[in-house]
C-alpha cells in the first residue's frame, strides 16, 4: 500500500510499497540476508534475465531490503526510482559512467567533495573521459564549456567548504536546451533541498552522512527523477538510446518502457551495477532505512544547532570569519534562500585568525567534538584540513576548494547546543 502524501516526514516512514513483510507481518523492513531468490519456473527466470519482468534474482543487482530503502529514498526526493549502492563514491561513479564513454566529456562545478574531484580529474581520464571544471557562481560557465560530446553537468547542492549553494535551476535549464542532464549531489542538504523540484535529472547521496545519520554505515544512492527526456536526445545521449549488446541489442529507453520513465536508473542497475558490482549489503540497507526514518527531525536539529554555533563564532575575537549559508550576502545568500527550506544544514566553517597553528591548537583542545574525517554524524565533529586531508592535495584543488591554513570544518550534531558552544568556547581559548 502506497501512502498518498507529499509530506517528507511521513514519506520517510511510509513511502514506497513496503507496509509489512508478507511472510511474517513484520512492520520493520526485514534484513533479507540472501544472495539469491527462488526463480520459480524457467519461463519466469527467462523473463527476469531479459528484463521483461522486474524482480529479485541475485543480490548484486537487487534485494528486498535494499528495495524498501530505495522506494523510500525515491519518495524523499519525488523521484521515479532509486538505486542504493555500497557508498556515495559508488553512487557518483555509477551515475556518471552510465552516461559517458571514451571521447566524451562532463562539465562539473569546481566546488566538490575531494573524492569526487579526484574521480573526475584523475580517474575518468583512464576511461578517455574529460572533466571540465567551471565556477558555478556564473551558471553560464556551464554553457561555455559545453560541446557536442558533453554528456552531463554535475554540482553539489551545498558544497563544503565554501557552503555556497549551487544554482540548480539555472544550470538545469541550460542543460535542458542541449539534452544534458544535471546530476546533483545532495549529500549535505537532504530534506532541506529538493533538487528534482528545481530541474535536476538525477540526485545522488552519500547516505553515509545525514541519511544514515549515526556514523555507522557506508552507503550511497542514486535517485532518477523520471523527468529527463532521454529519448528526445538520441545523439546527445547515445548510451541510453543505442542498442546495448548486453541486452539483445535493445536500448535502455526501450527496455524501460514497460516499467515507467526509469531508463537511466535501469541502465545504472542492470548495466553498470551488474558489471562493476558495488552492491549495498542488506544489513547496511537496513541501517540506512532506520536512519532515514528520523532524517527530517535530525536535519532540523542539526540546522538549528549550526545556526546557533555560527552566531556564537561570529562575535568571537579569535575568529577571522565564519563560513555559513545563513551569514552570506548577495547572490550566494539568494541561492541559499531559494534552494534550502527549513534550515541551512549542519556544517559551519570557521577561519581562525592565527592560521595553521591556531587550527591545530583548537582541534587538540576539543573535548566534546570528535576529531574525525567524516560529517553528518549525530555527534558534533571537527577537522582542520590544512593539517590533515588538504596537506596532500595538489595545489590546483587546494585553490579550488577555498580551504585556508586557519580553516576548521565543524559538522554540528544534535547534542544540546549549549554544550557544543561551551566546548568550542574553551577550545577557542587555546587557539
Ligand atoms: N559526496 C559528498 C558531498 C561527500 O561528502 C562524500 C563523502 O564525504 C561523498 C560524496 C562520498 O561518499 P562515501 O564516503 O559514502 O563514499
Amino acid at each position: 500500500m502506497s501512502v498518498e502524501t507529499r509530506n517528507i516526514d511521513t514519506l520517510v516512514l511510509h513511502g514506497g510499497g513496503f507496509r509489512a513483510d508478507p511472510a511474517t507481518g513484520a512492520t520493520t523492513v526485514p534484513i533479507y540476508q540472501s544472495v539469491s531468490f527462488d526463480l520459480q519456473d524457467t519461463a519466469r527466470a527467462e523473463r527476469l534475465a531479459n528484463l521483461a519482468e522486474i524482480g529479485f534474482m541475485y543480490s548484486r543487482v537487487a534485494n528486498p531490503t535494499q528495495d524498501a530503502l530505495e522506494q523510500r529514498l525515491a519518495a524523499l526526493d519525488g523521484g521515479a526510482a532509486a538505486l542504493a549502492l555500497a557508498s556515495g563514491q559508488a553512487a557518483t561513479a555509477i551515475a556518471v559512467l552510465t552516461l559517458v564513454e571514451a571521447g566524451d566529456n562532463i562539465v562539473s562545478s569546481t566546488d566538490l567533495y575531494g573524492g569526487t574531484w579526484n574521480f573526475f580529474a584523475n580517474r575518468l581520464r583512464q576511461f578517455g573521459v574529460e572533466a571540465r571544471f567551471v565556477d558555478p557562481a556564473d551558471p553560464a560557465n556551464f554553457r561555455r564549456a559545453t560541446d557536442a560530446r558533453t554528456r552531463l553537468y554535475f554540482g553539489e547542492t551545498l558544497p563544503n567548504p565554501k557552503l555556497e549553494v549551487f544554482p540548480i535551476r539555472e544550470v538545469a535549464e541550460i542543460g535542458h536546451q542541449f539534452g544534458i542532464p544535471l546530476i546533483i549531489d545532495n549529500t549535505l542538504a537532504p530534506v532541506l533541498a529538493r533538487p528534482i523540484d528545481h530541474g535536476a535529472a538525477v540526485v545522488i547521496y552519500s547516505a553515509t552522512k545525514y541519511i544514515g545519520g549515526h556514523g555507522t554505515t557506508i552507503g550511497g544512492a542514486i535517485i532518477d527523477s523520471g523527468r529527463f527526456p532521454w529519448a528526445d536526445h538520441p545523439e546527445r545521449q547515445p548510451l541510453l538510446n543505442r542498442p546495448d549488446p548486453s541486452y539483445a541489442d535493445r536500448s535502455w529507453v526501450e527496455l524501460a518502457q514497460p516499467f515507467g520513465p526509469i531508463a537511466f536508473l535501469l541502465a545504472a542497475r542492470a548495466g553498470l551495477l551488474r558489471d562493476l558490482g558495488p552492491a549495498i549489503a542488506p544489513q547496511n540497507a537496513f541501517q540506512l532505512a532506520q536512519g532515514l526514518e528520523t532524517l527530517p527531525l535530525r536535519i532540523q536539529r542539526h540546522s538549528e544547532n549550526a545556526a546557533r554555533v555560527a552566531a556564537f563564532l561570529s562575535g568571537h575575537p579569535k575568529v577571522a570569519s565564519v563560513i555559513y549559508p545563513g551569514h552570506q550576502a548577495g547572490e550566494a545568500r539568494r541561492r541559499a534562500d531559494a534552494y534550502l527550506t527549513g534550515g541551512h544544514g549542519g556544517l559551519v566553517g570557521v577561519e581562525l585568525k592565527d592560521g595553521i597553528e591556531a587550527g591545530k591548537r583548537f582541534i587538540d583542545a576539543l573535548k566534546l567534538l570528535y576529531h574525525v574525517a567524516n560529517i553528518g554524524d549525530a555527534r558534533s565533529l571537527a577537522i582542520h584540513p590544512a593539517s590533515t586531508t588538504h596537506g596532500q592535495l595538489p595545489p590546483r584543488q587546494q585553490h579550488a576548494s577555498g580551504v585556508t591554513p586557519g580553516y576548521v570544518r565543524l559538522s554540528i550534531g544534535i547534542e544540546n547546543a549549549d554544550d557544543i558552544i561551551a566546548d568550542l568556547s574553551q577550545a577557542l581559548d587555546h587557539a
